[in-house]
């Protein structure tokens, strides 16, 4: 029998889980633990409320949560319930699937001003993250700065414009949805410190910016270079470049309350205010031969109440585990950490990819754990990670246990939403008994 434990109940881990049950059929028992009591990771606190076809994807994974070989344990925290060492003597492997919710920081002075605040925050606030549910973000206007071109920075533009009518659906968490109706935004400004070439936005993303009710894109056309080097972009790209055109041919004139600003070759060199944001300093860039951002000595000063970092994420180390400083994630060869000890997806990788990306990942890192592992060693697998847990007082979540606090979830919906959150660990936990069995 071979004992896997996979870390993380998101996208990696579940796919991960799904791809060790096809290798091993019923020569194997995969736990997959989680340090919150609800599982799915980031399909659950990051992926946009307002994106719910792309939640869809947890019936899969709730799939293969039901099937015997696999359970998940949830409210279990890996570097302080129990350590990987510990986990390493009770499974054959260990696989570290703990995403990256940790923000890359912009180091810029005045970046820790109050009403600066990084994206794993700002979208954990408004997807009702346990961590971020406090956030409480500065939303009195009448400007905000994102800073990034990737498809986080569009879901927190978005999220900021959209108008109440338009959450119709979403599952955003109550308390952003009556902090953001009371929200005296009208100008959101996206930093680029690169140009329309080299945004990271997807077509699908940066499309649904032209389809607001109250908001309108604005592109200054001067920003593009000319509309033959399109050809060379690869297709998506291209597709990407023709909605800013589009933008940039329309957004101007259009008499929408809410503006959101595309500021291209521009990065961040300060951020002012007297005990709260009120600007930031930005920088002319041009872009070099090799395609970098390169600062120009130009400066000007963009007035802005909120400032959200959206330039990318980390992996919180785990004491005793090897880390890449640099990457921001573990130090692997192809998702090998150590004999025994795998990672994967962003944890492996680095926040890159879409959810699907995960699904290679999580069978690749199975076929190296079925190359590394060719019977069960004896160790003591569920049974023992079940005492050892027991003897602490931890208070373990079963998927039964999340079946009931998603009832309750289901229940408390406002009309036409999938569910309301709960946003505090001990709500969720009182909600296993709160739901009949
Ligand atoms: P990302 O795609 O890596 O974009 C990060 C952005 O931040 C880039 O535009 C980058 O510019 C910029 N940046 C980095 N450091 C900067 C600095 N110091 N100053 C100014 N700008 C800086 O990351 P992400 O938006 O966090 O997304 C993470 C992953 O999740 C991506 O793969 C994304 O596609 C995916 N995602 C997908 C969806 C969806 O499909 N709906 C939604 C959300 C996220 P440079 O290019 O110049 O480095």
């Amino acid at each position: 029998m071979r004992h896997i434990a996979v870390i993380g109940s998101g996208p990696a881990g579940y796919y991960t889980a799904e791809a060790c049950q096809k290798a091993f059929g019923e020569d194997c028992r995969i736990d997959v633990i989680d340090r919150l009591p609800v599982p799915f990771g980031l399909i659950r606190t990051g992926v946009a409320p307002d994106h719910q076809s792309i939640k869809n994807v947890s019936r899969r994974y709730e799939a293969v949560a039901l099937t015997d070989n696999v359970r998940f344990v949830g409210n279990v925290s890996v570097g302080q319930d129990i350590t990987v060492a510990e986990l390493q003597d009770l499974y054959d492997a260990v696989v570290l699937a703990t995403g990256a919710p940790a923000d890359r920081t912009i180091d810029i002075p005045g970046s820790d001003l109050p009403g600066v605040v990084g994206s794993a925050a700002f979208v954990g606030w408004y997807n009702g993250h346990p961590d971020h549910a406090d956030l409480a973000p500065a939303l009195h206007g009448p400007g905000a700065v994102v800073i990034g071109n990737g498809n986080v920075a569009l879901d927190v533009a978005r999220i900021l414009a959209k108008a109440e009518s338009e959450f119709d659906g979403s599952d955003i968490v109550q308390h952003a949805l009556t902090a953001l109706r009371a929200a005296k935004i009208d100008t959101i400004t996206l930093l680029g410190r690169r140009g329309p070439h080299q945004i990271a936005m997807t077509p699908k993303e940066l499309g649904e910016l032209g389809n607001l009710s109250r908001a309108t894109p604005v592109v200054d056309p001067a920003d593009f270079p000319p509309v033959e080097s399109d050809d060379a972009l690869d297709p998506g790209q291209r597709k990407s470049v023709s909605h800013l055109r589009g933008y940039a041919a329309t957004g101007a004139a259009s008499d929408k309350p809410i503006r959101i600003i595309f500021d291209f070759f521009a990065r961040p060199v300060e951020i002012r205010g007297q005990g709260q944001v009120d600007s930031v300093v930005v920088e002319r860039t041009r872009l070099t031969a090799d395609g970098r951002a390169e600062g120009s000595g130009e400066t000007y000063e963009i007035p802005a109440g909120l400032v959200v970092s959206c330039i990318g994420y980390r992996t919180p180390a785990i004491p005793g585990v090897p880390y890449d400083e640099k990457q921001g994630r573990f130090a692997n060869d192809e998702g090998r950490i150590a004999p025994g000890l795998y990672a994967v997806g962003w944890a492996r990788r680095g926040p890159t990819g879409t959810i699907g990306t995960n699904k290679p990942d999580g069978y690749a890192i199975a076929e190296k754990i079925g190359e590394d592992l060719t019977g069960g060693s004896g160790k003591p697998g569920r049974p023992g990670l079940d005492s050892l847990l027991a003897a602490r007082g931890i208070d373990v979540v079963t998927f039964r246990d999340w079946q009931k606090i998603d009832t309750a979830e289901i229940a408390a919906a406002r009309d036409g939403a999938p569910r309301e959150k709960f946003t505090r660990i001990d709500a969720m936990l009182a909600a296993r008994g709160a739901a009949a069995d």
